[in-house]
Formats: structure tokens, sequence, C-alpha cells
């Protein structure tokens, strides 16, 4: 994960040899490298910008210090702005004190949608709570299977309605969630490949007529800013809660995971690392970048 980045802002802080103060033309070849390295890494170009006259800024003047390499001084600037551009993390769902807690799942078809409704239940039931799926996605033709096959995986009921519509399912699977007791309702909803006003309809008929407590925007990280760019566009729709990146163990190039809070204001609150139920991770910006730099 996040091997060129991580690659190429090594070779980057080789550049800073500078002794005495540090300052705009002696950073230049290096900071120029740090900026290439985040563009290649599919970072948003205004974030990337802002980055640096971030890291710019703080970075001159510094005086050298002797017992530290100047590239540690920089790393650490670096490590603190990226951080920064990430968090602060908020790996919290909130909990309605009385009655079911609902929370939407939303985003592209393929995200991860399904994968991470179990992932929650299992996180779920894991805190002692009584989480019930809803198989909202009615446009994938697998994905109610799908779903009843994650459900029985976990001993966990799921809510599905033939030849029906996704705010009927919604609606009617929140009156059997208080009838059986569960206090969280997982609404797994239908993705498109890409943003259509089609799909956002769907997705605001539910939010207005089921009042989600939250919105989770599923992100895949492997697309980079085209994950970037849908989570604005579901944002828009919807006032997303939160995002939760899925495929962070592949080789996703850490561009939607730098660009995304910064982009669209919305805090990540999990990440996926996996297939199985079990890879669902707090978002720890710390460990992120500590990865990215390596
Ligand atoms: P949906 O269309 O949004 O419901 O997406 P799915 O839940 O069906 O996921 C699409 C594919 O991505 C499936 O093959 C999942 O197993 C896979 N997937 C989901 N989350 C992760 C993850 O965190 N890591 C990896 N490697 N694969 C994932």
């Amino acid at each position: 994960m996040f091997d060129d980045l991580q690659k190429r802002l090594s070779s980057a802080f080789r550049q800073f040899r500078v002794s005495g103060v540090l300052t705009e033309a002696n950073m230049k070849e290096g900071l120029r490298e740090v900026r290439t390295a985040l563009l290649e890494a599919d970072v948003n170009y205004n974030v990337v910008q802002d980055f640096m006259t971030r890291v710019t800024d703080k970075a001159v003047g510094t005086q050298v210090v002797k017992s530290v390499r100047p590239e540690q001084q920089i790393v650490k600037i670096v490590h603190d702005e990226l951080v920064d551009l990430m968090g602060p993390s908020d790996p919290t769902i909130r909990f309605e004190k009385t009655g079911t807690t609902v929370l939407m799942l939303c985003g592209l078809q393929g995200s991860g949608k399904t994968t991470t409704s179990g992932k929650l239940a299992k996180l779920l039931t894991s805190q002692n709570r009584k989480p019930m799926l809803v198989a909202a996605d009615l446009q994938r033709p697998a994905a109610v299977e799908q779903l009843k096959v994650i459900g029985a995986q976990l001993g966990v009921p799921v809510y599905t309605q033939e030849n029906s519509n996704p705010v009927k399912v919604c609606q009617d699977a929140l009156i059997e969630a208080n009838r059986r007791g569960c206090d969280t309702l997982i609404l797994d909803t239908a993705g498109r490949l890409h943003v259509d006003d089609e799909l956002m309809a769907e997705l605001v008929q539910i939010e207005k007529k089921v009042k989600p407590h939250q919105v989770f925007f599923v992100c895949d990280a492997m697309t980079g800013q085209d994950a970037v760019a849908s989570a604005e566009a579901f944002n828009a729709a919807l006032e997303l809660d939160g995002v939760i990146m899925t495929k962070l163990d592949g080789d996703a190039r850490g561009g939607a995971a730098l660009s995304v809070r910064r982009v669209t204001g919305v805090p990540v609150k999990f990440v996926g690392k996996g297939e199985k139920l079990d890879k669902l991770d707090p978002f720890d910006p710390e460990r992120l970048v500590g990865q990215m730099l390596g």
C-alpha cells in the first residue's frame, strides 16, 4: 500500500541537503519532488497546492539543528501536515438514546457498500448492539443474495422484500427492527457505475422518507480522484456524516485518502482493508501517514 508514494517521498527527502537556515531557495528541489510525488499519487491538485504552501511556510526560517539532519526536520513538517490534512480522526458512530439508529450507506457500484454493511454489522455485534441489515440495493440483482449470505454468516437478520421499491423496503425494515428489538438498521443502498440523477433521486427519497441518523459514503480508495469527485457529488445531494474508505489493502496510490477530507469537509470514519468481514479498522491518520513516509 502506498509503495510508490513512499518511494517518491523518500527520494524527495534526500534532496534536502541543507545547512544553516531553511529557505525557499535551498528547499526548492526537494519541495518540487514532494509536490510531484503527491500529484502522482493522484492527490487533488488544489489540495496539493495548499499543502505545499503550508509546508513551505512552516519550514522557511527553520534553523537546521546540528543534531538533526535537515531532511528529518522536513519529514517531521510533512508528516504533521499530512496528518492534519486527513484528520482529526473521529471513528465513532453516534447512536440514538432510544429507538433504532438508522445508518445509511451509499456510494458507487462496486465501491464495497454490501461488504461494508456486513463489516459494520459485525463491529456493532461485537459492541453488544443488535443490528439489522436492509437490502435496499434493488439495482444489482446479486446484492440482495450477497447480503443474505453475509447476514447468515454473522447471525444478523437481513430485511428483504420482493418486487418492492427501496423507500418502502427501508420504511418497512424500520417497523420490523422496532418489532424485533434491533437497535441499529444498516441500509445497503443501490449504486451505479457513475453518479447519475436517477440514483441521486432514489437516495434523496430514502433520506427524506426514512430520515437516517447518519449517512456514510463508501469510497473506493483504488479509484483515486474519481472517488473524491463522487464523494463531492454525494455530499451535495445527501449531507454526508462520514466516509468509509475501502480497499486500502490493495495498491491504492493514496490520492483518495489524502484528498477526501479536505475536498468534502467530511471525516473518514473507518477504512476497509480486505474482503473479509473483520477487515474494518477505525481511521487512523497517524498510522496511514506512517505508512506513506515509511
Ligand atoms: P457494492 O456494489 O458497493 O455493494 O460493492 P461490494 O460490497 O459488492 O464490493 C465489491 C467488491 O469489492 C467485492 O469483490 C468485495 O469483496 C470487494 N471489497 C469490498 N471492500 C473491500 C476491501 O476493503 N478490500 C478489498 N480488497 N476488497 C474489498
